[in-house]
């Protein structure tokens, strides 16, 4: 088996050095586990912070021991009578092509519920679910509301678009970082607005896409996207803080948002939240968004990258935009 190790600690930008690929010996399941042979593993913007050695909610990784995160693979070996040989599972044992795992720490899922199954990376897994909770519970999405959302042609942005779609928003407005997300936004998603970042201000471009200001602001990028925001929001206006990508390869502090103090006056609710907490909405997220799944009406668009030696540079390619909606690897 192969698995990818943390060589070194990154400063800024990682670089490949940081990554180290290894050979072993496949090992055997011992009592009360499972081996799994990964088909999918998932890169994840939240791998970078936990390659500094700082506290967090999440533990970092090692230096010299293999990264993880969440895969899908098939059992081809067990302990455990309730995960049989050939069931299709979820775990945390990703970076590597096989993982030996705790039966108790594996999800058995249906390959057939899914179009591929890395949907349950996806749509159908911790980014969708993101998106869900972010949008419903933390930003408090009312129908007739006019939507925000950063970093909108990602895993998480893509799907919070879709929802407000379909759970009625006024006005659904988009920001990513090249013409051809903001075509895919607009053409393929149902955006009703969206631009590219990279064009001209922040502040400018989503004044002159929401000229009525916004309600909820779903933000996965921080920075000078966090300040438009503030400056566009309406009265009791509400943000979801999920993520600010924009800085998570900076050494200094980020310059915005300059504005918060409007969030006074306007009596803003800024709330941000971790998907870990919140699995309790998972039945309700699996209900709803399998529903749209099925009948075809939310996409599940993926970016697949092949092979595991190929997994770092994925990784990087996730923080540079090279992905349209969910970033995975193929083993
Ligand atoms: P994405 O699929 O959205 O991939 C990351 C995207 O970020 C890239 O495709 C790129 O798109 C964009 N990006 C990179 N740098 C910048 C920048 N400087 N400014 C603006 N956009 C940038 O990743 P996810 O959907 O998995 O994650 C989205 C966000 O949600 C991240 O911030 C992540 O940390 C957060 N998150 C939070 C969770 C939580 O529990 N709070 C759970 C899951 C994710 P582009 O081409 O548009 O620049």
């Amino acid at each position: 088996m192969r698995e990818i190790r943390l060589a070194s600690r990154p400063s800024g930008w990682p670089t490949a050095d940081n990554f180290d690929l290894v050979e072993l010996p496949t090992p055997e399941p011992g009592p009360g586990q499972v081996l799994v042979r990964n088909r999918f593993m998932s890169v994840d913007p939240y791998m970078r912070g936990r390659m500094n050695d700082v506290e967090s909610y999440v533990a970092p990784f090692q230096v010299g021991k293999p990264l993880d995160g969440a895969a899908i693979g098939e059992v081809i070996a067990s302990d455990v009578a309730e995960v049989p040989v050939g069931a299709t599972v979820l775990h945390g044992l990703g970076w590597r092509d096989h993982a030996v795992v705790d039966a108790g720490h594996v999800r058995v899922v249906d390959p057939a519920a899914a179009p591929t199954p890395s949907a349950y990376l996806g749509l159908l897994g911790m980014t969708g679910l993101t998106a869900y909770v972010g949008l419903l519970d933390i930003a408090q999405f009312r129908e007739g509301d006019t939507v925000f959302v950063s970093g909108a042609a990602g895993a998480v942005g893509s799907v919070v678009g879709q929802i407000a779609k379909l759970r009625g928003a006024k006005r659904v407005i988009g920001s990513a970082g090249s013409a051809e997300k903001v075509r895919y936004l607009v053409d393929e998603l149902g955006f009703d607005a969206a631009f590219n970042y990279k064009d001209a201000p922040v502040r400018e471009q989503l004044r002159a896409a929401a000229p009525d200001g916004i309600d909820v602001y779903f933000d996965n990028v921080g920075g000078d996207h966090l300040e438009a925001a503030i400056t566009s929001l309406n009265k009791f206006g509400r943000v979801a803080l999920c993520g600010a990508i924009a800085q998570y390869n900076d050494t200094a502090p980020p310059a915005a948002p300059r504005n918060l103090a409007l969030a006074i006056g306007k009596e803003l609710t800024l709330r941000g939240f971790i998907v870990g907490n919140h699995s309790k909405r998972m039945p309700d997220f699996v209900a709803e968004v399998g529903g749209w799944l099925r009948a075809g009406q939310i996409s599940a668009q993926e970016t697949v990258v092949e092979g595991l030696e190929n997994a770092p540079e994925a990784f990087l390619g996730l923080m540079r935009g090279e992905n349209t909606g969910k970033m995975v690897i193929k083993l």
